[in-house]
């Protein structure tokens, strides 16, 4: 072992950027955000790159292949986090790529390629009701109208991107030339258990989930809770409660998709009154767009079917539709190679999460490398990886990048 304790000791002291130090938030655009931005800029430097922040603020790291100006294979992750974060979201993907160029730079080894670190500001999409701005600007696929966006204070997004350095007018610029760049590929913490009770360190991502919400109202017959008999009842709780379980049915019939109800309410909401209305949200993920289609599909004939049985309205309004973003087969295969070559099973798993790679999907070939959390636990301060696990996600990296042949973006994605 030999970069994982460097590597954990610099996401320690990367993690003093923050508001509310010994606690970790770090918001989009923010001072401690700019902070940690410069402590990055140091770092890439100190790794042989180039480094500036480009116009959405994020970090640009650029080391040279064997000749100056040959296209790039783009590393990274994001910077930000979510309030009273964990230290390893996002910030392993870019110190463990940081990591690899420096023990690039260190034995003067140049590859047939150039290698950009990216550091993105915008991935969880805390403080503005925008999300991705860093790696949208990037893929080129930026809305226009991001830089109106407002955080909770009323500040633009615009002002303070220019506040931090970055460009709001210049937006446009950031966009990669698709020919310059040869893919991406992100380390990322798994934040979820398959890894850790599978007993490895390290997972190949298939795909980056597809995602269907929904808000469903049912509407009943409000009563006296101590009057109205049970045969008379036209309950929209009971009713939802029924729902809920069919949900939950709905995504235990399927491998890798998932389906959640995260928020029940019911009116009036007292202790002596029959609702009268049941309002919840669905939420289905599934790295397959057609089967998350089918199941969505089947589960609302059965809400439906529940509904009427039942003799309450049902009304469900579609709150968001986005499709899966699929890893490039080349790359998994050349990733998966590089897990084996380290001794490990190379195990693939679809990212239940979204992530700057879903972004980065629209302009390059993409990947993603998992590395094994402690209980799948993140956005929590209880985040944990050990320091065998960074050291293993750098080195397959490195073996990664020493091996990396370019791959036909025509090769992928798959249906
Ligand atoms: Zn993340």
């Amino acid at each position: 072992m030999t970069v994982g304790p460097a590597l954990m000791a610099r996401l320690d002291d990367f993690a003093r950027h923050s508001a509310d130090w010994p606690a970790l938030t770090r918001l989009y655009l923010t001072r401690e955000h700019r902070a940690a931005a410069d402590q990055l800029l140091a770092w890439m430097r100190e790794a042989g790159m180039a480094a500036h922040l480009d116009a959405a603020g994020t970090v640009v790291g650029r080391y040279e292949g064997t000749t100056p100006g040959l296209p790039a294979l783009l590393l990274g992750s994001h910077i930000d986090t979510v309030r009273n974060a964990g230290k390893y979201d996002g910030n392993l993907g870019v110190l463990a790529a940081v990591a690899a160029v420096a023990e690039l730079n260190r034995r003067g080894e140049r590859l047939p390629y150039a290698i950009e670190v990216l550091g993105f500001g915008d991935e969880e999409g805390v403080r503005f009701p925008v999300t991705l701005t860093g790696s949208r600007a990037v893929a080129g696929t930026i809305a226009p109208d991001a830089v109106a966006a407002r955080d909770r204070d009323g500040i633009a997004l615009g002002d303070a991107l220019a506040e931090f350095g970055g460009d709001p007018d210049g937006l446009g610029t950031v966009a990669r030339d698709p020919a310059a760049v040869l893919g991406f590929v992100e380390v990322h913490i798994e934040q979820g258990p398959v890894l850790e009770s599978r007993r490895l360190p390290l997972g190949i991502v298939t795909a980056i989930n597809g995602a269907s919400r929904y808000a469903v109202t049912v509407t009943g017959q409000a009563g006296h809770a101590g009057t109205v008999p049970m045969a008379l009842r036209h309950d929209p709780l009971a009713a939802a409660a029924e729902m809920v379980l069919a949900v939950e049915t709905a995504g235990g019939a399927e491998p890798d998709l998932v389906a959640t109800v995260g928020r029940i309410e019911a009116k009036p909401g007292a202790v002596n009154v029959v609702p009268g209305q049941a309002t919840f949200t669905i939420d289905l993920r599934s790295p397959r767009d057609d089967s998350r289609k089918a199941a969505a599909a089947g589960l609302l004939d059965t809400l439906a079917a529940i509904a009427a049985r039942r003799g309450v309205a049902l009304d469900i309004q579609p709150t968001h539709d986005a499709p899966a973003a699929h890893c490039h087969p080349g790359l998994m295969r050349q990733l998966g190679q590089a897990v084996a070559r380290a001794g490990i099973i190379p195990h693939h798993l679809p990212s239940g999460a979204g992530h700057d790679a879903m972004a980065l999907a629209a302009l390059c070939p993409m990947a993603m490398l998992f590395v094994r959390c402690a209980g799948g636990v993140s956005h929590n301060p209880a985040e944990s990886i050990t320091v065998e696990d960074a050291d293993l996600a750098v080195t397959v990296l490195l073996d990664f990048l020493r091996h990396f042949e370019p791959v036909p973006l025509a090769e992928g994605p798959r249906p």
